[in-house]
């Protein structure tokens, strides 16, 4: 399927100079919805995946239903102080400051394999720092999956040694 068309690209959002890609135009799409949560399913089925984990707040968009679909749990990533229970952390830079993740300690069992979902690989340090918390636990870390990949910033060269799908490339 062409799911480009169903992206909306905002000019100068959430800042000048950014072309922003809104995936509420794809998820509002019933059929481009349901068409990439199912390739990201098909992709998944051969790789024993025990646990989806996902960042907030489109990880959970795109991982809740692949979660779904393949039977097994789905594990949130959160900003500090989301989360209600003992967690582990991790940093991450950001192009001003840092920002926190975190997950629940017994989100992940040691050996267990795990799907990373999110809308968009842009630089790659969100999926690297939710990489670094699946692992902290114990977990393997057996497929990434995005709807987007914005190449030019090249997130996939932080995911070396990783498999990574995604579905649409800008
Ligand atoms: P990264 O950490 O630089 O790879 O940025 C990826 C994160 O930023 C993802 O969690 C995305 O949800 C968010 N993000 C960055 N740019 C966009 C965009 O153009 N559209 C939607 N989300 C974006």
């Amino acid at each position: 399927m062409d799911y480009k068309k169903y992206i909306t690209v905002v000019e100068d959002w959430p800042k000048e100079g950014v072309r922003f890609k809104d995936i509420t135009t794809l998820m509002d799409n019933g059929t481009a919805y349901k068409s990439a949560v199912d390739e990201i399913v098909e992709y998944s089925r051969n790789k024993e995946i025990d646990l989806v984990v996902g960042p907030e707040a489109r990880g959970f968009i795109v991982g809740c239903p692949v979660s779904y679909a393949l039977e097994v749990g789905f594990a949130p990533v959160r900003k500090e102080g989301k989360l209600p229970r003992e967690v582990i952390k991790v940093d991450y830079g950001l192009e001003y400051g840092k920002n926190v993740l975190t997950i629940h300690k017994d989100a992940i069992k040691p050996g267990q394999r795990v799907l990373i979902t999110d809308d968009l690989l842009a630089t790659g340090g969100t999926i690297e720092a939710t990489i670094k918390l699946v692992e902290e636990l114990g977990g393997i870390v057996a497929g990434c999956a995005f709807l987007i990949e914005l190449t030019y910033l090249h997130g996939r060269e932080k995911l070396d040694g990783y498999e990574v799908l995604t579905l649409m490339q800008y």
